[in-house]
């Protein structure tokens, strides 16, 4: 809940704004969030994106900044800095990059001229991400890309990948997804650079908050540089954190984010990346994302029971992946659809080894994911349930062609009573549980 103190400071001057975030407080309560990138800030780091850091101009880093009045702002983004390291056990950090897309952004133009830089990465319907050079994204326009696969068991086939690195000779070699529910090997991918002279980047985006606290393989020491937002499973702010390991990088990617890409950080999001990552270091930030991966094995488990294929069969991590059009003849868009109007929200995607039928935004799969459940309080009998429940809308969804006008339902009273019971299961637990 947001405090209450604010809201009504939002109300009196602007009541159109205020309905929209009492709506989505209340969105955020009733419904099941499954989407593995959302989560629920703590009320902390709320309270300090909405802090006096929000007025303050401090281009530059500190002790090296073009405003005057830093007193306060270098302090905090040492601090943050500091912290960022220490948990991440890596020697250098930037904080300000302002998301995901511009971290890796950064990162590239660090080390690459465009039109002059070659990337390898994940296929974006393997599991990759935009930014790691889809033919849509400036990565990709500015960059040579080489996109390596899963193999037909949906994983990473590392030999593969080294076959293909010798011979595109990639200058950053990318590991870290957004849709891959498997450990990442970051020793093998650094072995592979280094037999080629590329650097590594791991994008963490998605498993940051695990690494942090030890429930995913850390890439320190193998891995050059690594990004990652802050807002997925670590908890924090929309933000971005890069992480590297010498000074020479460390210094080409401090001058690639400042000036060659922003203008002022965004201090009240430091701020607040700062205090999700004072939370991420306490027992509990650990027990919570052990937890994470207990309750989306849990998940799998019971998908794997009810007939459903998940794709490389079950998940290491918070997210899984579940082939509809195999398990159900349904595309993955139509389930998506139609599991948000019983209130469980969750994403299409793309699923490797797909059928022919399958295109970005005609995937065959749907991508769930535990860390916003986690965080409020649920836990493997909360995951059994939430299963059945999507169990009952999959099966109550018609497959083939529906012609226009017609209803997606097979029974419409059915629709009402999951509805309800999603709801009181969400209801039944708070958005924060600390
Ligand atoms: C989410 C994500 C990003 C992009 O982050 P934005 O904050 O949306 O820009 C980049 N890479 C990966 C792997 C992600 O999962």
């Amino acid at each position: 809940m947001l405090d209450q103190t604010i809201l009504p400071l939002i109300k009196e001057i602007d009541s159109q704004i205020f309905d929209l975030v009492v709506n989505e407080e209340s969105r955020q309560h009733e419904q099941l969030r499954l989407i593995p990138s959302e989560n629920y800030a703590s009320p902390a780091v709320k309270a300090a994106l909405a802090t006096s850091f929000t007025n303050k101009y401090g281009e530059g880093y500190p002790r090296r900044r073009y405003y005057q009045g830093q007193i306060n702002t270098d302090k905090l983004e040492t601090l943050v800095v500091e912290r960022a390291k220490e948990i991440f056990n890596y020697p250098y950090a930037n904080v300000q990059a302002l998301s995901g897309a511009p971290a890796n952004l950064a990162v590239y133009t660090a080390f690459m001229k465009p039109f002059a830089g070659k990337i390898m990465a994940l296929k974006l319907d393997h599991g990759g991400h935009l930014t790691h050079g889809s033919p849509v994204s400036v990565t990709g326009k500015w960059f040579e890309i080489s996109s390596y696969g899963c193999d037909e068991s949906d994983l990473i086939d590392m030999e593969a990948v080294r076959k293909q690195a010798l011979e595109f000779k990639p200058d950053i070699l990318v590991c870290g997804y957004t849709a891959y529910p498997r450990t990442v090997d970051f020793k093998g991918f650094s072995e592979i650079a280094a037999e080629v002279g590329a650097i590594t980047l791991a994008d963490i985006s998605h498993i940051a908050g695990l690494v942090a606290a030890g429930a995913h393989p850390s890439p320190a020491p193998y891995i050059d540089v690594v990004t990652f937002t802050t807002h997925k499973t670590l908890r924090g702010p929309r933000g971005a954190i890069i992480l590297s390991k010498n000074e020479e990088h460390a210094k080409l990617i401090d001058k690639a984010v400042f000036p060659g890409l922003q203008g002022g950080p965004h201090f009240n999001t430091i701020a607040a990346i700062g205090v999700a990552l004072e939370e991420a270091k306490t027992d509990k930030y650990k027990n919570y994302c052990q937890q994470i991966v207990k309750n989306a094995q849990a998940m799998s488990n019971e998908f794997n029971n009810k007939g459903y294929h998940v794709t490389s069969g079950g998940t290491d991590n918070h997210l899984l992946l579940i082939d509809v059009r195999k398990s159900s003849k349904l595309p993955g868009k139509r389930v998506a659809r139609s599991l948000e109007k019983v209130g469980i929200i969750c994403n299409f995607n793309t699923v490797p080894n797909a059928s022919k039928r399958q295109k970005p935004l005609y995937p065959d799969g749907i991508r769930l994911g535990t860390p916003a459940l986690t965080t409020r309080g649920m836990q493997e009998d909360e995951m059994k349930t939430t299963v059945e429940l999507i169990d009952k809308t999959i099966k109550n969804i018609r497959t083939g062609k529906i012609p226009k006008g017609e209803s997606v339902w097979k029974n419409h009273e059915l629709v009402d009573s999951i509805e309800t019971e999603v709801k009181k299961l969400a209801t039944s637990f708070p958005t924060f549980e600390w």
